[in-house]
């Protein structure tokens, strides 16, 4: 059985690895294209309206400013010799040489100039050194890793998305500044992109034996898989628009993804803290090295904290203070964060430590020297985030609605000429969107919006009522020709949803998407266009699958959260009529549950054992894993004794033939192809939870 099992992950591995590998070759992830070259036959260059757009950008914004390229390179040790790091199932896990076309001095307009110097500055590649005893490896991945020099070893601070490149960058560091061992972790909160590679630098028996502190934040586990499970498959289709994961590296496609270039293909890990940062402050000495950490949740993450370094006069801002205004509202889909709360946590850290420190590092981007320029950035994104709130809710008091408030909320003019309050990551557009949806809710008041048709069935009466698809077509041709392009995306839009099979409509949409792409400074938004427009034009490939977790986020997933899974997947409409009551029971942890079907619905509940159940399921939560991974059924552990029915069998049978699986390849614009990206999966097998490397 344990090889069968060996084999069976096998399996799964190198299905994975091909699905990263088709998508690579489908949308060129890694693949180098001549950036003098629109990468798709359909593609077109920037119209005069955007080269015009962009010359204002180069004269309006404050590129005198130079002080980011000199903190981004000082410090600088030494770059490795190669640009390609592989993952161990062998394709390319990260490429830094895929986007050296930014490094020769050209201004693409096809790019935005503030979002085209964010993607030069985050070229960054090498060991850099922060102040002596403290070091980070950059350009390895979507995140930074940071090491802190103790009495005998390195103190980790979070160790990427993938264990390849945390492997890399561990290595790279002792080869130029000596030997040592990694004697603990931190995670500064709970994305993927700042824990994933933990497996590259320590080994799990020794956080386990208790020889490697593995440090977190309170709420890390809960939050490092709960976020992104029960919405997971439509967050990992959203995606590919967010990270235009199909979209090839290029001038014309992807050049950035604002807090680094791109996120990593490898082994994605999680090894569970065995210190956990309970207060709001807390002091702890590792190796010598005295930390003062800051928990504060409600930020960029559920879970997160800063680090103090009194005797270095150091601040590690995690990912709360890095070269961009972040995600309020993350694309990909997420629970709308508070700006207000971020805000006020800046300050905190400003009061406390801001106005002693020598240094700031962070997570990502580069680190900030001499307490007025620390104190300065600090500043700038303090008030920008509580700007974004009040400045909205301010607008929303007098009746800006969320559909209005991206056209009319503005940043004061004096953050918009500091590069450090820019907004690549959230754009203040999304963002402050977010902000009333945060604290209104979606609908606008507007009776018309409450209860409004779908798009698809309200499209066909706007066609007829526009006299029609070629006048559609003339007047969209006309707008764009006229650089009137979210004029033209309001009508052809309409047009697309009417007739999905219209190339011709879809092509003309994808124009216009392509335009308002090239526009955009946030490359989350820009990215989402040039996503849409690539599968308006191709649709979506066969194969392209990102899915990239491992089993330790399956592991790491609780009964009840799996349980609460299954009650998503439930066909409702296949239950209907039928009830019944489940007592589940995992003795080698100790827990029970109860599960019940009714009204087409399945709940579960933890602590209790119904008198009454038509059937008890008795199965070690090791086991129940393998299901969980996909490693091996129900129905095989069933056989093998593992897993014991007592009771009414057809009860687990109809279970079964009542969960669907989610397929990725849902449809995300009209008529661009319903592709069944997601292999066969056993009936109680665990979803992916998506992949949050990037926020
Ligand atoms: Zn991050």
């Amino acid at each position: 059985m344990i090889v069968n099992n060996f084999l069976r992950i096998q399996v799964i591995f190198l299905s994975l690895v091909l699905a990263v590998n088709v998508m690579a070759a489908g949308g060129g992830d890694v693949i180098a294209t001549d950036p003098t070259k629109h990468f798709h036959p359909k593609g077109k260059m920037p119209s005069s309206f955007t080269v015009d757009l962009q010359n204002k950008m180069r004269q309006s914004l404050p590129f005198d400013d130079t002080r980011d390229f000199e903190e981004q390179k000082k410090g600088f040790i030494s770059a490795p010799e190669y640009k390609q790091i592989m993952a161990e199932a062998g394709h390319v896990a990260w490429d830094i040489g895929s986007y050296e076309w930014l490094l020769q001095g050209e201004d693409f307009d096809s790019i935005h100039p503030s979002l085209q110097r964010q993607a030069i500055l985050n070229m960054n590649y090498g060991l850099y050194e922060v102040i002596p005893g403290i070091y980070q490896v950059r350009g390895y991945d979507l995140a930074n890793i940071s090491f802190i020099q103790g009495e005998t070893g390195w103190i980790v601070f979070d160790p990427l998305t993938a264990k390849e490149t945390a492997a890399a960058a561990l290595k790279f560091i002792n080869e130029q500044l000596g030997e040592r061992p990694v004697v603990a972790v931190v995670y500064s909160h709970s994305h993927a992109d700042h824990f994933g590679g933990v497996r590259g630098v320590v080994d799990e028996a020794d956080v386990r034996s208790g020889k490697v502190k593995v440090i977190a934040p309170i709420g890390f586990m809960d939050h490092a898989v709960s976020e992104n499970v029960y919405a997971g498959n439509a967050m990992s289709r959203r995606l590919f628009f967010q990270y235009g994961v199909l979209l090839p590296r290029s001038p014309y496609g992807h050049v950035d993804q604002s807090i680094g270039k791109n996120t990593a293909a490898g082994n994605l890990g999680l090894i569970p803290p065995n210190v956990v940062i309970e207060k709001d402050f807390e002091t702890l000495t590792v190796d010598g090295v005295r930390m003062e950490f800051q928990n504060t949740p409600g930020t960029e993450a559920p879970a997160e904290m800063n680090t103090w370094f009194p005797d270095f006069k150091a601040l590690w801002a995690a990912e709360n203070i890095v070269a961009t205004i972040h995600n309020i509202y993350t694309l990909r889909g997420a629970l709308v964060r508070d700006a207000l709360e971020w805000s006020k946590q800046i300050n905190v850290a400003l009061y406390k430590y801001g106005r002693q420190a020598e240094v700031m590092f962070a997570s990502h981007s580069w680190p900030r020297w001499g307490n007025k320029r620390i104190q300065e950035v600090m500043r700038a994104q303090r008030d920008t985030y509580a700007n974004l709130n009040n400045g909205v809710l301010h607008l929303a008091n007098q009746g800006v609605t969320i559909n209005q408030v991206h056209n009319v909320y503005e940043v004061p003019e004096s953050l918009q000429q500091q590069w450090a309050a820019r907004s690549y990551h959230g754009s203040v557009a999304h963002n402050s969107r977010a902000v009333i949806n945060r604290y209104l809710g979606y609908w606008d008041g507007n009776p018309t919006t409450l209860v409004p048709l779908s798009p698809e069935d309200s499209a066909p009466l706007y066609v007829e009522m526009m006299g029609g698809t070629a006048k559609i077509i003339a007047k969209g041709k006309e707008l764009f020709d006229q650089g009137k392009y979210r004029y033209a995306q309001e009508i052809l839009n309409k047009l697309v949803y009417a007739e999905p099979q219209n190339q011709e409509a879809k092509d003309l949409l994808a124009d216009v998407f392509e335009q308002i792409g090239y526009q955009q400074e946030s490359p989350s938004v820009r990215n989402s266009f040039l996503a849409a427009a690539y599968e308006l034009r191709s649709g979506i490939p066969q194969g392209a699958s990102p899915k990239s977790t491992g089993p330790d986020m399956i592991r790491a997933m609780t009964t009840e959260l799996w349980l609460d899974f299954l009650g998503i997947r439930l066909d409702s409409k296949k239950a209907g009529g039928k009830a019944f009551t489940i007592n589940l029971t995992t003795p080698d942890n100790g827990e029970q549950f109860v599960v019940e079907l009714s009204n087409g619905t399945l709940t579960n509940i933890e602590g209790f054992q119904a008198e009454d159940a038509d059937l008890t399921i008795t199965i070690n939560r090791e086991d129940l894993e393998g299901t969980m991974m996909g490693v091996i059924s129900f129905d095989e552990q069933i056989v093998s004794g593992k897993a014991k029915l007592d009771g009414d069998r057809q009860v687990y049978e109809d279970l079964k033939s009542m969960l669907v699986h989610f397929d990725l390849g849902f449809e995300m614009m009209p008529g661009t192809g319903d592709t069944d990206l997601t292999p066969e999966q056993e009936p109680f097998e665990a979803e992916e939870p998506a992949n949050t490397a990037g926020g």
